[in-house]
């Protein structure tokens, strides 16, 4: 679009110098307004090349960064995801009894554990069913870590996706050393594995695009 723009732009140019050579010299002008004509146009074809190839890597370049940013908006919560217990109804580990699992359990023993994106520390505290958590919101939803050795936020932190939130753990209602994640939309728990999976599909589609642009 904006070659075509250069490109008319330029041939407009010509059409101008040409009319005013006529206009000025009418019999030497034939000769010299082809040569201008044709030095013209050549050095405009030349320009818009030159323009048109810095725009496209240009166009490139911002794609890439796009993509780029794009990879980097969310994180898996550890180094290696291991599900040990899915969300929805199991037999509780303590009750033995069917019960509903709000969240999802991951395979840790005192790993690093991640914010999943972008967000804002709404909670860090301590209680005898989550052990140590950290909450972190995410617009409309809100992600707790729990059952961790150590916080390393405070609320009111502003958290980037992959930073470090805690150190997993034991503690709190736990039969051993796990990271329980939930996700809740208002006072509904959702599966996490739908978020892992948006993780998931969100840094697959952001690699396969920036292995389109390196060929
Ligand atoms: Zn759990």
């Amino acid at each position: 679009m904006l070659r075509n723009l250069l490109l008319m732009t330029g041939l407009g140019c010509c059409m101008a110098a040409s009319a005013q050579f006529h206009t000025i010299t009418p019999h030497a002008a034939r000769y010299r307004i082809e040569r201008v004509t044709q030095g013209t146009v050549g050095k405009t074809k030349e320009i818009t090349e030159e323009a048109a190839s810095a725009e496209s890597s240009a166009d490139t370049a911002s794609m890439r960064k796009q993509w780029i940013d794009s990879y980097l908006s969310v994180s898996y919560p550890l180094k290696e995801i291991f599900v040990t217990s899915p969300f929805g109804v199991r037999t509780d580990p303590f009750t033995k009894k069917r019960r509903k699992h709000n969240g999802l359990d991951l395979k840790a023993d005192r790993c690093e554990t991640y914010a999943m994106m972008h967000g804002i520390v709404v909670k860090v505290g301590q209680d005898k069913v989550s052990g140590k958590y950290v909450t972190v919101r995410h617009g409309d939803f809100s992600v707790s870590y729990c059952h961790l050795s150590e916080w390393r936020v405070k609320k009111g932190d502003c958290v980037r996706p992959g930073e470090v939130v805690g150190i997993s753990g034991n503690t709190g209602r736990s039969t051993g050393p796990h990271l329980h994640l939930t996700v809740r939309m208002g006072r509904r728990h959702i599966d996490p594995g739908v978020l892992l999976q948006f993780i998931d599909e969100t840094r697959q589609q952001a690699l396969e695009k920036l292995s389109d642009y390196n060929r």
